[in-house]
């Protein structure tokens, strides 16, 4: 006869309420992950989304910047080669 109340804990195997976030006889937080960092779990989502906005903000830049691009590493390479030169 199985009560539809009780839920087996993760850990330790014993019958503890459905309701409980916790086991009584371990300790064991029965919530997942989502339930337990809510609000991290919202933050991780905006960054992700964030990331993936600016990613294609990126994407659209590069046609435009392409001559700006292309400039800066010329000035880079004569930067770098006076740095080192000045170091050794
Ligand atoms: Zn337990």
């Amino acid at each position: 006869m199985e009560n539809k109340n009780l839920v087996k804990c993760k850990a330790c195997d014993a019958d503890i309420a459905k309701s409980a976030k916790k086991c009584p006889h371990c300790g064991e937080d029965q919530r997942n992950f989502f339930m337990r960092y809510k609000v991290l779990s919202i933050i991780i989502i905006l960054i992700v989304l964030a990331g993936i906005g600016s990613a294609l903000n990126n994407e659209n830049d590069k046609i435009t910047t392409t001559n700006f691009t292309r400039q800066d590493t010329a000035n880079t390479k004569t930067s770098t080669s006076t740095l080192s030169g000045k170091d050794f």
